[in-house]
């Protein structure tokens, strides 16, 4: 095992994987910019270095300074966390050169993920269910595109093969529309991420985002940790999830989890991952996967009992995978909640000085926050400062929880989006189960 292990990211998730490492006996090196001195977890780690100024190229993705941070603390390996450089090839790859581990999948693995159409192509071979589409790129060739549209039927979707965070992507409604949709979609691919690849899609008109969680040694073994819903969402943002997804096919479900764990053994998948679907009418169509922890982790851990940070800081450090699947059993229903320093009904970040911070508590009731009275939230970085999650044998049992958990937090001094998360979990088709991912847009008004 690891003794010592530099955490390449900040706020909650730095908290997280400290706390792991503490348990498991492991050292910490905490990097920060300079406006981060005062995290949580950097004045929890064993030792810190300050590894730039606040913008992020200049600290959190600067990638010669986190190497150097390893070198000089004499750090084994990385966690990357999630965003930042967590699914960044070229990090994982300089990482190994240095001599150090990178807590995720290979660099190959990383970049074929990464790649959508690859991605995509990988899954089909695997026997994962995939969304009609042009199996491939589209080439600059109007009647063979066209060709695809007619297919697969419109509306469809046009896609960069290296899209990210729910930007270049556009809908089209009819053939008219496509060679000109083309054309944008591939300006702004090339301009936002530097390679103007698309592919198409059927676009799914009222589909549910479920995500099956995934645990893999890289040596030919691996497991799933079932499903979550993270239907939720403004702007392809997830605001609250849940486990397991309600009211899903079993027998749909069975069939995507055993394609995920075949697809992990075929692609060498090392680490924990997720792979991320639609779900409509009773099937499931992916469309990528995310290779490394998710915000979302913790509503699998309440429901599964296992620390995801601690078995994946396990396989990745060449240990074979102790858990068999049938050791995994689940119990209850969770929900996570994600509390960001931002207005509740503009949106609009809301940085500042928390004057008071008053954690909930109670049977089946845990939050995962760096906050502390007196931290300033600073308005250089994402802006989810909490995540509550609830937990307990039924689904309502755990949605009752949560309202009276929201309740109790208190986060004075800045605006948060607690009263929205109020509303949502008092909303009665929320209550039901299943929810689309238009669902909050359109209670927002949106
Ligand atoms: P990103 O990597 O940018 O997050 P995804 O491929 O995960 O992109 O898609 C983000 C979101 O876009 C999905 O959660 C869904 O809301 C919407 N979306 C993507 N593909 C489709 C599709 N084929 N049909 C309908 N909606 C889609």
């Amino acid at each position: 095992m690891f003794k010592k292990i530099l955490i390449a990211n900040r706020g909650e998730i730095a908290l997280r994987v400290l706390r792991a490492c503490k348990e498991m006996g492991i050292k910490t090196v905490a990097v920060h910019s300079q406006i981060d001195r005062d995290l949580k977890h950097v004045r929890l780690a064993d030792e810190s270095v300050c590894i730039g100024p606040n913008p992020s190229p200049e600290s959190y993705l600067n990638i010669p300074r986190i190497i150097a941070a390893m070198e000089i603390t004499d750090a084994q390996a990385v966690h990357p966390g999630y965003g930042f450089l967590a699914e960044n090839a070229d990090f994982a790859e300089q990482v190994q050169k240095s001599g150090f581990t990178f807590i995720g999948p290979d660099p190959d693995v990383i970049r074929l993920m990464g790649d959508k159409v690859s991605a995509i192509a990988a899954m089909k071979k695997a026997g994962v269910p995939t969304v009609p589409g042009s199996n491939g790129p589209l080439p600059d060739d109007p009647e063979i595109c066209m060709r695809h549209g007619r297919n697969i039927g419109y509306p469809v979707i046009i896609k960069a093969a290296a899209g990210g965070g729910g930007r270049g992507m556009r809908v089209v409604n009819t053939e008219s529309a496509l060679m000109n949709s083309i054309r944008i979609t591939k300006s702004e691919a090339k301009a936002g991420f530097g390679d103007d690849t698309v592919y198409m899609e059927k676009f799914l008109q009222n589909p549910r985002h479920v995500e099956i969680q995934v645990l893999s040694d890289g040596q030919g073994h691996a497991v799933h940790f079932g499903d979550r819903d993270c239907s939720l969402q403004r702007r392809h943002q997830k605001v609250l999830e849940e486990a397991p997804a309600p009211g899903i096919d079993p027998v749909a479900r069975q069939e995507v989890l055993d394609a995920c764990v075949k697809a992990c053994i075929d692609i060498g998948y090392r680490g924990a991952g997720t792979f991320e679907f639609l779900y409509e009418d009773g099937r499931f169509y992916f469309i990528e996967m995310n290779t490394r922890i998710q915000v979302e982790h913790p509503v699998t851990e309440m429901i599964s009992g296992r620390d995801l940070i601690k078995e994946q800081i396990r396989v990745c450090a060449g240990e074979r995978l102790s858990i068999k699947q049938e050791d995994i059993v689940f119990r209850g229903h969770a929900f996570e909640c994600r509390i960001n320093a931002e207005d509740p009904k503009t949106f609009m970040p809301c940085p500042g000085t928390v004057h008071h911070f008053h954690q909930p508590g109670g049977l089946g009731v845990r939050v995962d926050s760096h906050l502390y009275d007196g931290y300033t939230v600073p308005a250089n970085y994402d802006s989810m400062i909490a995540k509550v999650i609830t937990h307990a044998d039924s689904r309502e049992e755990a949605l009752a929880r949560m309202r009276h958990a929201l309740d109790e937090l208190v986060i004075d001094g800045i605006r948060t989006n607690i009263p929205l998360q109020q509303d949502l979990v008092r909303d009665a088709g929320f209550a039901k189960g299943g929810v689309n991912i238009h669902y909050l847009e359109k209670k927002l008004g949106l």
